[in-house]
């Protein structure tokens, strides 16, 4: 029982790490996009932060270092789980 109880806390050590690795970098908000390897231009894509539309970072709108797809949304600010802030 007892070598049961080592190996699940050696097997919940190893899956938490291999967790920590997989977080991705923290996605870039600029609008001008920058040249991959080859020299053509990346466009990285932006989550309005009201209703969530998925939208490149050129034709998103910033706010407070939020992207918003029109300018109703920006004013109408980001939406949380509880409502507006
Ligand atoms: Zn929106």
């Amino acid at each position: 029982m007892k070598l049961l109880l080592v190996l699940l806390t050696v097997l919940a050590v190893v899956w938490l790490l291999r967790g920590a690795r997989r977080v991705p970098p923290p996605a870039r908000r600029d609008s001008a996009p920058a040249p991959d390897s080859s020299g053509r231009a990346v466009q990285t894509l932006a989550r309005c932060a009201h209703c969530g539309m998925h939208l490149t970072s050129a034709d998103s709108e910033q706010h407070a270092g939020q992207p918003y797809c029109s300018p109703a949304h920006r004013q109408a600010g980001p939406r949380t789980p509880f409502g507006r802030v």
